[in-house]
Parts: C-alpha cells; sequence; structure tokens
C-alpha cells in the first residue's frame, strides 16, 4: 500500500511538472509573438522569400512572431564549415513558419534542430524517408527525420527561395514531411486535417491527383508539379505544398480541386494574392 501511496505522489507530482512546463510555455509563446521584427530582419525576408511581399500585414505581423517562437524553441547547427547566422536562421525559420500561418499551431512539437550544410552534402546513412529507402552515400539537398532532424543545404534555399517561378523549395518541401509525420503514423501524405475538412475528401483527391501524375510520368508528360511527387503519396503532398505556395497560379489552373484541398488545409491562398496583385 505504501508503494502504492508513493507511486500516486510520484505521478501527481509528474502531471504537475507537464502541466506548469505547458503553462510556461503558453506565457513565453504569448510574450514572443508580440515582439515586432527588426528592420533587418524583414531585409532577409523581403530579399530571400519574395512570397513574404505578399502577404498581408497582419500575416505578415503573424509571421514575425511565429518566427520569434520558431528560433527560441529550434536549435540550429552548422555543418560542412558553415557558420549559421541570422539570415540563414530566419529565413529558413520564416519558410517554416509560412506553413503554419491563420491556424492552430504547436510549432512542429517533435522537432528539436535544425543541420544546415553550406551545399548539397552526401549523406552517410542509410534509412526511411516516408515508404522509400534512401541509400547511404546519395547526395541531398535536405531531408527530414522523425527524430527531430530536418537537414537544409543553404545554397538551394538561397538561390531557390529567391526564384518565384520556379516550384522548387527545400524548405518548405521538408517542413510539410513534417506537418505530414506529426501524428506519429509515419510520412503517407495526410497531415493532421483540421476542423472542417474530411480525410474521405482529401484521400480521395490526393490519391486520384497521385495515380494521375504517376501515369504523367509514365508517359512523359510534363506537369506544373514536379516528377519528383510520383514518389510515393508523402513525397506528393511535400512537392504539392512547393508547388502551392511557389507556382500558385499555374498550380490553381492545372489542379483545382487538388488546390482546393491545399487552400483547406494550410488556410491561405497564394493564389489570390498573386491575382489580385495582377490586377
Ligand atoms: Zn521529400
Amino acid at each position: 500500500m505504501k508503494s502504492a501511496g508513493y507511486l500516486l505522489i510520484v505521478f501527481l507530482l509528474a502531471l504537475c511538472c507537464v502541466g506548469a512546463g505547458k503553462t510556461w510555455r503558453f506565457f513565453r509563446r504569448k510574450k514572443l509573438l508580440h515582439i515586432p521584427a527588426s528592420d533587418l530582419w524583414k531585409g532577409f525576408l523581403a530579399t530571400n522569400i519574395p512570397l513574404y511581399t505578399y502577404l498581408s500585414d497582419s500575416l505578415k505581423e503573424e509571421l514575425h512572431g511565429h518566427i520569434n517562437v520558431f528560433l527560441d524553441e529550434k536549435r540550429f547547427e552548422g555543418c560542412g564549415g558553415i557558420e549559421i547566422n541570422d539570415e540563414i536562421r530566419v529565413t529558413i525559420a520564416a519558410l517554416a513558419c509560412i506553413l503554419l500561418l491563420n491556424r492552430k499551431t504547436d510549432y512542429y512539437p517533435k522537432l528539436k534542430s535544425i543541420l544546415v550544410y553550406p551545399h548539397p552534402y552526401v549523406a552517410e546513412d542509410a534509412g526511411m524517408l516516408g515508404d522509400m529507402r534512401v541509400n547511404a552515400h546519395s547526395v541531398r539537398a535536405g531531408e527530414s527525420w522523425s527524430t527531430g532532424v530536418v537537414v537544409i543545404a543553404w545554397d538551394q534555399v538561397n538561390c531557390r527561395a529567391r526564384n518565384i517561378g520556379g516550384a522548387y523549395n527545400v524548405v518548405l518541401h521538408e517542413f510539410a514531411h513534417q506537418l505530414d509525420e506529426e501524428d506519429g503514423s509515419g510520412t503517407m501524405g495526410v497531415p493532421i486535417l483540421g476542423e472542417g475538412s474530411s480525410y474521405a475528401t482529401w484521400a480521395k483527391i490526393l490519391g486520384g491527383e497521385y495515380h494521375n501524375l504517376l501515369q504523367k510520368v509514365d508517359r512523359d508528360e510534363a506537369d506544373v508539379m514536379s516528377d519528383y511527387g510520383a514518389t510515393n503519396e508523402a513525397e506528393f503532398f511535400a512537392v504539392a505544398t512547393e508547388t502551392f505556395f511557389e507556382k500558385p497560379l499555374q498550380f490553381r489552373k492545372a489542379h483545382p480541386a487538388l488546390y482546393d484541398q491545399l487552400k483547406g488545409y494550410y488556410k491561405l491562398d497564394p493564389a489570390g494574392w498573386l491575382s489580385s496583385d495582377l490586377k
């Protein structure tokens, strides 16, 4: 009986600690969300992320707050001789946080570290990325691991993030994988959908579009989405996310139902931002 009472006390103390930790984090985040971005940060964002210039003032303000929280909670590590500076941290954090705008978020709760290489790197390890086995000694521009790590090659961010005409964006891609695996069931191309979204509709539309892309790739037909999206369902969701933000007008025109699903999930309408800018 004594040991049962002791266990109960330990359990209650642990519950109190978890509760106190959550409360502390809630207030810390609340404070960080209200710290405005410096002109230096805004300069990095405007120069490195063309999409940033299309955000409304309120979304920009929300993004600045998210960056503060992200930088407070995640660790950046330079690899391959690169030194982490504010431009690298702010640019990568901003791209990761664009995926979190306008909806409830817990800031990639499983993610602890972002490893940054100067260039595409040779990975020495083999393992699973989604359903795909990746070999050791392969050259990679980025990767996302369920163990709390995202790896990014900075020169890929630096050159590609500046080009809104291209659908390639390694940071959006890898952080879409993080969202995909947030429910703990691995990367399957199905993130946690918010209220009002239907998993059945998501599966029907994304499944159908994935098979269409597979057939297009087999026929050697071009699509606004990269062929890499036909690798498996997880890569399809990551590539669709890149295309949604980087080539929104072409994506909406070519894949209206898929665009609508991503618009419902991300609660953002990048094609709408660009359309109104073109008027
Ligand atoms: Zn991928």
